[in-house]
């Protein structure tokens, strides 16, 4: 049954990139998007498109995965060139730079050493939850998951890649092609969140954008 017209459900899609438990790694990030219903249709469709021009012969069983695509280990991204699997992650990126104002990115980068013997992905969780109200719309929600939000959840494993890459690689080719749809109010960048302590001048546009504001008030 379709909701009623005046019912606007807005979906969240979140995932995670970077473990708690890799030393290697010095940041997790849980990241993602919001879309009304009617966009994650478009988002679902561009992404099948996409993944049509890869795979013609079985577009459905083709998943993107981030961190997948860049090792290019297992097929169908086994035997690409890395420029082409650059160039893969970032037509997925690209469908969310597309998309209209409504679908915002949001996410929440967090330096684990900063916070030892603390859970990252629950320090994450609960930013995402205090500045956002995220862990209680979820809860309002009715939540599912279909094959025709899984493309959503795979945009949203990027998003929460490119995020990863710019703060562990200092690579920020992916997260500059989503950048500007961070939800942004009044210049300041709500929907980043670094949480690293004793970095008191990072130029990320998270705590950039949270200093310029600061210094307006004062
Ligand atoms: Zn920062």
């Amino acid at each position: 049954m379709e909701p009623p017209r005046t019912a606007v459900i807005h979906l969240l899609y979140l995932d995670d990139a970077g473990s708690a438990s890799n030393p290697k790694e010095e940041y997790l990030v849980l990241g993602g998007l919001s879309v009304y219903e009617s966009q994650s249709h478009w988002i679902t469709r561009e992404l099948d498109k996409l993944a049509e021009s890869i795979e013609p012969g079985d577009p459905h069983g083709v998943e993107f995965h981030a961190s997948e695509i860049f090792s290019r280990r297992v097929p169908p991204w086994k035997g690409l060139k890395p420029d082409e699997a650059r160039g893969t992650i970032k037509s997925v990126l690209k469908v969310l730079a597309d998309a209209r104002d409504t679908a915002r990115a949001f996410a929440c980068v967090v330096h684990k050493a900063s916070f030892p013997g603390r859970d990252p992905m629950e320090i994450a969780f609960r930013t995402l939850g205090t500045r956002w109200g995220v862990i209680r719309r979820l809860a309002d929600t009715p939540f599912f998951v279909d094959s025709r939000a899984s493309r959503v959840i795979q945009l949203a494993d990027h998003v929460a890649y490119a995020v990863f890459r710019r703060y562990q690689a200092g690579d920020a080719q992916y997260f500059d092609l989503v950048a500007s749809k961070f939800d942004e109010e009044d210049g300041v960048v709500h929907g980043l969140a670094h949480k690293e302590i004793g970095n008191p001048g990072c130029m990320c546009p998270a705590c950039l954008s949270r200093r310029i504001n600061e210094s307006r008030r004062s």
